[in-house]
């Protein structure tokens, strides 16, 4: 029995170590690009955060936000690290739950999933793009450039749109929309915002911690608490990909409320303020030491303040201050586009693919996993839990002898 697996990402890795299992079943793994898992080197930064111990009833989302938890119960995170133990990789898990390997290198994933792979009963075929799928009797003929493969059953796990430069393509929904698949519609999510903020070039490269909103005609929308970034074009960094998903999608008017310091009350940072008319500072000193120096400059003028010494400062001004830092409100333009976002979200319609296995309901012998389905999780390791967690229900499914 052959088992043609399209994809050699995340998902698709998954799905031919589970084929696999079944020593009669032959597994052949295309991937498009040069080397397998090339998304999967750049993931957390190049640390890959491999999962999250929080990955389960919630924290993914599509039409139907229940569709992954069949998958996800049968191989959880704890499943999961478990079998990537085996494999070989010492992880180490964070106390916000996140997982990443030991050694902090994305690489050390790729390798052990790499190693693993190299079984007699399994082909990895890369440099190769399969460009056509068609039904032929009980099974399917793939065509790679100018190859034709026969297979008994078949595994599109091509991702989703999300990270192009990375390998991010329509090619799985196209796959699949030949056999009746359709997809819903695409948008980007776990990723940058545009904001329209003159500041912002003074800004680019500051960090900060905070905690950020997100409010559409001053309705809150979404929320959370972490690190974020400025660039030259906006917000970006773990706060902004969490809250980022759907936004700027529908009228309104659009704004990213910012607390930078969420942990110290109104009153406290007053006092704080307060205590330095006993200086001789200038004014735009008044949040030196506290937050970043360009960071708390820039919300010192953008309270009005210009010039002068601390000590000359009215209460209505340190007033104005605290609000800049407690309540900075930003106006958002739009996300930045599938090239830059993490995931995609939207996909394949999953009503029509079985949640246990990932087989089509349309056609037998036919499966999704990963990204390419309307799932996409939180930012934090949900995503690669799905891949892994989808992956592996394919194969173990596929490999089998009868289905
Ligand atoms: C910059 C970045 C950072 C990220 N960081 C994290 C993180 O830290 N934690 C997390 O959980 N998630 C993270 N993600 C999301 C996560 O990487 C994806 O959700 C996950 O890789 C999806 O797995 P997949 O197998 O569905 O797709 P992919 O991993 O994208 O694999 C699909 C593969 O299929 C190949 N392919 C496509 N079409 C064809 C074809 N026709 N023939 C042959 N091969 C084909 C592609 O080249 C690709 O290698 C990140 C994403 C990005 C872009």
């Amino acid at each position: 029995m052959v088992i043609g697996i399209i994809g050699g990402g995340a998902s698709g890795m998954a799905a031919a170590l589970a084929a696999a299992e079944n020593p009669s079943a032959q597994v052949l793994l295309f991937e498009r690009q040069a080397r397998l898992g090339r998304k999967l080197q750049a993931t957390g930064n190049g640390r890959c955060n491999l999962t999250n111990l929080q990955a389960g009833e919630t924290g993914y989302h599509g039409d139907d936000p229940q569709f992954p938890q069949g998958a996800i119960k049968a191989f959880d995170p704890q499943a999961t690290l478990a079998w990537f133990g085996q494999l070989g990789l010492l992880t180490v898990a964070e106390p916000s739950g996140r997982v990443y390997p030991y050694s902090d290198q994305a690489n050390s994933v790729v390798d052990v999933l790499r190693f693993a792979l190299e079984k007699p009963n399994i082909r990895v075929i890369t440099g190769c793009e399969v460009s056509k799928v068609r039904k032929v009797g009980d099974g399917f003929s793939l065509t790679a450039g100018e190859q034709q493969y026969a297979c008994d059953r078949v595994i599109v796990a091509c991702g989703g749109l999300a990270g192009t430069k990375l390998g991010g393509s329509m090619a799985g929904y196209k796959l699949l929309s030949k056999f009746g698949h359709h997809s819903t519609r695409l948008r980007p999510a776990l990723v940058q915002l545009k904001a329209d903020w003159g500041a912002l070039a003074s800004l680019k490269g500051v960090r900060a911690n905070c905690h950020g909103k997100i409010l559409r005609d001053g309705a809150l929308v979404a929320e959370s608490t972490g690190e974020l970034q400025f660039t030259e074009y906006g917000l970006s960094g773990p706060v902004i990909f969490e809250i980022s998903r759907d936004v700027c999608q529908g009228a309104g008017q659009w704004r990213c409320a910012l607390d930078f310091l969420p942990h110290v009350q109104e009153a406290e940072l007053l006092r704080m303020m307060e205590n330095r008319k006993a200086t001789a500072l200038s004014a735009e000193e008044l949040l030196t030491g506290i937050l970043h120096n360009r960071l708390g400059r820039v919300l010192t003028r953008a309270a009005g303040i210009r010039g002068g010494y601390i000590r000359e400062l009215e209460q209505e001004q340190l007033l104005a201050v605290c609000r800049a830092v407690k309540a900075f409100e930003v106006v958002l333009t739009e996300p930045m586009g599938m090239d830059s976002a993490q995931v995609t979200a939207g996909g394949v319609i999953t009503d029509a693919f079985d949640p246990a296995t990932m087989e089509s309901k349309l056609v037998s012998g036919l499966y999704a996993c990963g990204e390419v389905l309307d799932v996409d999780g939180d930012c934090g390791g949900y995503n690669l839990q799905w891949a892994w967690s989808s992956g592996r229900a394919a194969g173990l499914h596929a490999g089998r002898e009868t289905l």
